[in-house]
C-alpha cells in the first residue's frame, strides 16, 4: 500500500493492515521528512525559553519571539519566585527524586504533606486525596481500578483521551456533549443492567472551553443510583468565587463522588490528584497498578506544588488578572466577528471548521508573531477545526492587541469572520 503523504494524516498511520510495526514506523518516519521539506513543521517546534506567555520557538536552529497561546500555566505559576523557591527547597531537603513507587517506599511525607494540602483546598480531609504522577493517570488508573466487567462508564463523548483510556477494559458508553436528554436514556437503560453507573464529565471541556451543567448532571446521575466523576483540570484555580474550580459555585464539592485533576496547568508544575471518599482514595491507593508499579512525584515538583496551591488563597491577584485578560480577549475577537462558540473559560477557540484554513490560519498567525494550536480531526470532528488558545494571566495588553490586529488583517485575506 503506498499512502499519498500530501493528503495523509497522523491518523492514517494508527494502522496500515499489510504493515508490521516497523514498516509503520519506518512510513510514518518519511511522512514526517515530507512535512517537514515542505514547511508543515508545526509539530516539530522546541520552546528555546521557559514557559511563559512570550516564547522563543522554533524549528532546529530558526527561533523567534511570539506571543504564546499553547500552554495552561494559567496563572503563569510556572514561574513564580515562590514556587520555584519552593521546589529549590525540596531538592536541597529531599534530594532529587523517589527512587521507589509508592507502595514500597516511595511515599514520603512530602507526598503526605500534598495530599493533606490538595483535599482541604477542596474542603476535605487528609485521607480524601490521594496523587498521580500525571493528571492522565489519575484518570485512567482511577477508572481502571475501580470499573470491571459488570460495570459501566457513561461518558460525554468531548471528554478527555485518559477517560477513554480508563474505560478501555469495562463496558463504556458515551452521549452527545452536555445532551441531558440522552445522558438520562442511557442512565434508564443501564439502571439494572449493570453494578456500577459512573457517569464521568469534564468541568470545563478543553477544546471548546465551556462548562458542564453539573447541578442538573448530578440530580439525574442521583436518580438513577449512579455515581458522578469529574475531571476539573481546566476549571481549578480559574472558575469558582475562590478558585475551587467549575464545582465550587453549585455547592456540591462535597457531594461529586469524584474529582479529578492535574497540577500541570494551574499549579505550573506535574502530577495528578483523585479526591474521593476515604475508602475509595485507599483503595485506589492500595490497589491501582500505577501506585503499586510506578514512581510518584520528586521532591521538588511535591514541594513546589504545595506552595502553588497556597498561593491561590495567598494571591487571588493572578486569577483576577487572568479574568481581565479573557473578557478583553474574548470580547475583542467576538467584536472582529469570530466565533469563540460557547467558551466559559481560559480556553478560547476560534472556530473556523475547514481543516485546512485552519492550517493557513495557524501559519498567518505565526508570521505575525502569535504562537495558537490549530486543532484538527480527530482531536475534534472533522468539520470543526478552530484555532485554540489558551489565555493566561501573564499576557499583557500589548499581546492581547497583537494577536486581536493579526485575526483583524488575517480576516481580510481569509475570511474567517462568522458575523
Ligand atoms: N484531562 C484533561 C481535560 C486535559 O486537558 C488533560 C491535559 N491535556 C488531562 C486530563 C491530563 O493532564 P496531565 O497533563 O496532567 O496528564
Amino acid at each position: 500500500m503506498k499512502i499519498n503523504f500530501s493528503t495523509a494524516t497522523f491518523k492514517d498511520f494508527e494502522n496500515i493492515p499489510e504493515y508490521d510495526m516497523m514498516q509503520r514506523a519506518d512510513a510514518y518516519y518519511d511522512f514526517l521528512e515530507y512535512m517537514k521539506t515542505n514547511g508543515h513543521h508545526h509539530y516539530r517546534l522546541q520552546n528555546n525559553t521557559g514557559c511563559s506567555s512570550v516564547m522563543n520557538v522554533g524549528v532546529e536552529n530558526i527561533t523567534k519571539e511570539f506571543v504564546s497561546f499553547v500552554t495552561s500555566d494559567y496563572l503563569g505559576f510556572t514561574q513564580h519566585p515562590k514556587v520555584k523557591q519552593a521546589a529549590i527547597e525540596g531538592v536541597e531537603k529531599y534530594g532529587t527524586g523517589t527512587a521507589a513507587t509508592p507502595l514500597i517506599g516511595g511515599y514520603y511525607s512530602y507526598h503526605n504533606e500534598l495530599e493533606a494540602k490538595i483535599a482541604s483546598f477542596f474542603g476535605r480531609t487528609q485521607d480524601e486525596a490521594v496523587i498521580f504522577t500525571t493528571g492522565y493517570t489519575a484518570n485512567s488508573a482511577t477508572l481502571q481500578i475501580l470499573l470491571q466487567k459488570e460495570d459501566i462508564a457513561i461518558i460525554d463523548m468531548a471528554v478527555h483521551a485518559s477517560v477513554y483510556e480508563g474505560c478501555i477494559l469495562t463496558n463504556r458508553k458515551t452521549f452527545p456533549h452536555n445532551n441531558l436528554v440522552a445522558l438520562e436514556q442511557i442512565l434508564k437503560t443501564s439502571e439494572n443492567q449493570y453494578r456500577t453507573k459512573l457517569v464521568v464529565i469534564d468541568g470545563v471541556y478543553s477544546q471548546d472551553g465551556d462548562t458542564a451543567p453539573i447541578e442538573e448532571i448530578y440530580k439525574l446521575v442521583k436518580r438513577y443510583n449512579g455515581y458522578l466523576m469529574i475531571d476539573d483540570v481546566h476549571g481549578v484555580g480559574i472558575l469558582g468565587k475562590t478558585g475551587r474550580g467549575t464545582i465550587e459555585d453549585t455547592g456540591l464539592l462535597d457531594k461529586i463522588d469524584i474529582i479529578t485533576g492535574t497540577f500541570s496547568k494551574t499549579f505550573g508544575n506535574l502530577g495528578g490528584y483523585v479526591i474521593a471518599n476515604k475508602s475509595l482514595t485507599n483503595f485506589i491507593r492500595f490497589q491501582s497498578r500505577q501506585q503499586i508499579f510506578s514512581a510518584t512525584t520528586p521532591p521538588s515538583t511535591t514541594t513546589g506544588i504545595i506552595k502553588a496551591i497556597e498561593l491561590i488563597d495567598e494571591e487571588p491577584y493572578w486569577r483576577t488578572k487572568l479574568w481581565d485578560n479573557i473578557n478583553y480577549f474574548k470580547k475583542g475577537l467576538d467584536d472582529l466577528g469570530l466565533d469563540t462558540g460557547t467558551t466559559r473559560s481560559a480556553v478560547i477557540p476560534v472556530k473556523i471548521g475547514d481543516p485546512h484554513i485552519t492550517g493557513d490560519v495557524g501559519r498567518l498567525l505565526m508570521e505575525h508573531g502569535v504562537y495558537t494550536n490549530p486543532i484538527i480531526y480527530p482531536a475534534v470532528a472533522r468539520k470543526d477545526a478552530r484555532i485554540r488558545m489558551s489565555v493566561t494571566a501573564t499576557h499583557e495588553r500589548e499581546h492581547l492587541d497583537k494577536t486581536l490586529n493579526a485575526f483583524e488583517d488575517i480576516n481580510k485575506k481569509l475570511h474567517i469572520a462568522k458575523k
